[in-house]
């Protein structure tokens, strides 16, 4: 079993109990994987868009290649 981390503040979930699934995240050539968050971080978790989160992602990458 591989270790859950909190999507809101990237601690480990130690106690399975104190973690939730925020969300599922389809992979390009997979399965996907499940979105972990502490209890009492999910509502922060919520706020952030994925689909705008992907564009960032894109966008930090092509900047960090053209430095
Ligand atoms: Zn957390």
């Amino acid at each position: 079993m591989t270790t859950r981390v909190c999507r809101a503040c990237d601690e480990p979930i130690t106690d399975p109990d104190n973690g939730v699934v925020v969300a599922h995240e389809a992979g390009n050539s997979g399965p996907g994987w499940d979105v972990y968050a502490h209890k009492a971080h999910a509502d922060d978790v919520e706020l952030i868009d994925p689909d705008l989160l992907r564009i960032m992602i894109r966008i930090w990458a092509v900047k960090a290649a053209a430095q």
